[in-house]
């Protein structure tokens, strides 16, 4: 299976790009605003999903990122954290894929897997992880569907699979059901406190049922035949 998660309202309880981008405006603990929004367009510039440098201290998304923190004492992961790493591992590990979509311009959900969540390294570089987060060029019109195609093709998604959404936005689902191109999709309520865990279980649900259809790697041997004794 192909799981796809949404970071802010989904993976955690504020909407991290939004406060990056009160910060970065306001000036919030002498950052430049220059440094992050295009000023010609005044809105922050479409970023990519390399992951390329973000631990070094002199990141400026880094920084950024501990600015957020500093300023929303109250974010956490909706689920525990160790829930979801735990989910996270597993689901890899019984070759799964997971993707994170995001629309958010300023790398918020690698620190939110990183620090929050508390992912390995190892992990958010595993080639069956992947994190797709940019601003959709227009934010009013735009669905995920574009990040979901990226997605795929990043974890090399084969189709031969489910693929299912897991999004606060019923928008995002609505959509990218109606397009084809996820076959299921969990709406997290919206407003969802720290301690709502309705989207872990089902994602668990969805794991535990796909161990159970699987034909078992080793056959058990057969029995000797009892021998004839005359
Ligand atoms: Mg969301």
């Amino acid at each position: 299976m192909l799981f796809l998660i949404d970071c802010d309202f989904t993976l955690v309880n504020i909407h991290t790009h939004n406060k990056a981008f009160e910060l970065v405006r306001s000036h919030g603990g002498g950052i430049e605003p220059a440094d992050f929004i295009d000023s010609t367009k005044g809105r922050a510039p479409l970023t990519s999903v390399t992951m390329d440098n973000l631990d070094g201290k002199d990141n400026k998304y880094n920084q950024l990122w501990e600015r957020v923190k500093k300023a929303n004492p109250q974010l956490a992961s909706i689920g525990p954290a160790g829930e979801w790493k735990l989910f996270i591992e597993c689901a890899l590990e019984a070759g799964h894929k997971i993707a994170i979509v995001s629309f958010n311009a300023f790398h918020m959900p690698y620190f939110v897997l990183r620090d929050i969540i508390q992912l390995q390294p190892s992990i958010l570089r595993n080639p069956d992880f992947c994190i797709v987060s940019y601003l959709p060029k227009n934010t009013r019109l735009a669905n995920k569907n574009e990040h979901i195609a990226t997605a795929k093709h990043a974890v090399r998604f084969s189709g031969a699979v489910d693929c299912i959404l897991i999004d606060d936005s019923l928008r995002n689902c609505n959509e990218a059901s109606q397009a084809g191109i996820v076959d299921e999709f969990f709406q997290v309520p919206e407003g969802a406190p720290a301690f709502y865990e309705g989207h872990i279980r089902f994602m668990q649900e969805k794991v535990r049922a796909a161990a159970m259809m699987m034909p078992p790697t080793i056959q058990p041997q057969a029995a000797p035949a009892p021998s004839l004794a005359s």
